[in-house]
């Protein structure tokens, strides 16, 4: 089923220069960028996305990582997209990362991570919603569509 997910390219990612090698992989994958933009985290914002981690002993520092450099958000679109993307993305801890994952292939660090992406479809949804405004997503053919999938996929 075709799905959208929402990515984020950690201000690691940004400060390392490894934005186009990652948005590589995605398209390369066939995966269709219907969102995209630059922008710096609020510390408000980082509470509500990561919601689940506040009262973690780590929090403090994931905050201020994730808002003193600026990240690049993205909504993917394709078949699965959620599951197959956390599966192209790699496991929290990079250090366990299978090679020709991204967290595998850039990273050695739990806390570097380099890539945000959805966990569920629920929170896919509802993180796209809460970095894009409808506008700010758009539907578009990709020309390549007809030869990334059969016609019952
Ligand atoms: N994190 C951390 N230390 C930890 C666990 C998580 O700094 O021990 C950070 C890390 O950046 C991770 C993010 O918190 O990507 C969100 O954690 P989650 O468990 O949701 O992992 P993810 O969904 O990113 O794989
Ligand atoms: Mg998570």
């Amino acid at each position: 089923m075709k799905e959208r997910t929402l990515l984020l390219l950690k201000p690691d990612a940004v400060m390392r220069g490894l934005i186009g090698r990652i948005i590589t992989r995605f398209e390369s994958k066939g995966f269709k960028i219907v969102g995209l933009k630059m922008i710096h985290i609020s510390k408000d914002l980082s509470k509500d996305h990561y919601a689940h981690l506040t009262a973690k002993p780590f929090y403090p520092d994931l905050e201020k990582f994730m808002t003193e450099n600026p990240v690049v958000a993205m909504v993917l679109e394709g078949k699965e997209a959620v599951e197959v993307i956390r599966n192209i993305v790699g496991p929290t801890n990079a250090s366990k990362a299978a090679g020709g994952t991204i967290r595998g292939d850039f990273s050695n660090s739990t806390s570097r991570n380099i890539i945000h992406a959805s966990d569920s479809k629920e929170t896919a949804v509802k993180e796209v919603a809460r970095f894009f405004k409808k506008e700010e997503l758009h539907d578009y053919k990709l020309v390549s569509e007809s030869f990334l999938y059969a016609s019952d996929e």
